[in-house]
């Protein structure tokens, strides 16, 4: 219910992702590569002959108070203008973002060049997978975690923020687009920048504007993270779901790490408007 793929910093590519999820036999997949719709059509083809089901959507990115929210839109019509316009607009900030955290590489003494970071994305949206990997390329680290570690993670010396939506109108903008949003690894960002997670008051919030589910089920969410989200989910009346978040640029693939079931799927779909 959550992955990504090289139409946007996922390093495998759509068909290599479905052809993973047929071998482990599960019966579909979720594309979600963040801001973009691009990967729909290739999807629907290559699941096709995989005899998969596919749940097409993407991975909005939204900030409040310097906290990343990831939300997860399902089922949206890419042919809806206002949704393809702000994806165009968070696509085009990531990349004056990218050529930002260069200058500031440069500027701590890492030799690394823009037009790498560029060519490392190709047609995807720049994302800080890139330069990390345009800096070990060059030479300058090990890693892409070690990358992170010493400069990219949120908050960290080259690290600048992402031009990002208001939560509620991520949210929104899934729901006037005909689809369902799910709240991304709640447990995660907040928690990055030394906080608890996204806090309950605003995924309260979130479901006013319209939010549906929870990704409760999540690789890097602890135990103690799982249990807290999902009395949130069941107090709130949201779905819970289970996503792997998978990119790919680990040793192994992600893909089934965390799966959701079939009715809480089928669920999902009785909320979107768009029958695409
Ligand atoms: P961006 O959308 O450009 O902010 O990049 C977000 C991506 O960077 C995430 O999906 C992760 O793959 C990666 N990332 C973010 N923070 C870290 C971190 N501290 N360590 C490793 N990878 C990270
Ligand atoms: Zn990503
Ligand atoms: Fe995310
Ligand atoms: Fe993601």
């Amino acid at each position: 219910m959550h992955t990504h793929s090289t139409f946007s910093d996922g390093v495998t590519t759509i068909e290599h992702n479905l052809e993973v999820a047929a071998r482990l036999g599960l019966e579909g997949l979720g594309i979600t590569d963040h801001d973009t719709t691009e990967p729909f059509a290739l999807a629907v083809e290559v699941a096709g002959r995989l005899g998969l089901d596919v749940l097409l959507g993407t991975e909005l990115s939204a900030e409040e108070h310097g906290v990343s929210v990831h939300v997860l839109g399902y089922g949206v019509d890419p042919d809806d203008a206002a949704l393809a316009a702000e994806l165009e607009r968070l696509r085009d900030e990531r990349g004056h973002r990218a050529r930002a955290m260069v200058a500031k590489l440069e500027a701590l003494g890492v030799p690394v060049r823009f037009e790498r970071v560029e060519a490392l994305a190709g047609d995807a949206p720049i994302g800080r997978p890139h330069v990390a990997a345009a800096v070990v390329e060059a030479g300058a680290a090990g890693s892409l975690q070690e990358v992170f570690d010493r400069y990219l993670a949120d908050g960290g010396p080259a690290f600048v923020p992402k031009h990002a939506l208001p939560p509620e109108a991520a949210v929104a903008l899934v729901v006037a687009a005909g689809g369902v949003s799910v709240l991304a690894h709640p447990g995660l960002h907040g928690a990055r920048d030394g906080r608890e997670g996204i806090p309950v008051e605003l995924i309260e919030r979130l479901v006013g504007a319209g939010l549906a589910g929870l990704e409760v089920d999540h690789p890097d969410h602890t135990p103690a993270q799982r249990r807290r989200y999902a009395e949130v989910a069941d107090r709130l009346g949201l779905l819970v779901t289970g996503g792997s978040d998978h990119h790919g640029s680990g040793t192994r693939d992600r893909i089934g790490a965390a799966t959701t079931p079939r009715e809480v799927v089928a669920a999902l779909r009785g909320r979107c408007r768009h029958r695409g």
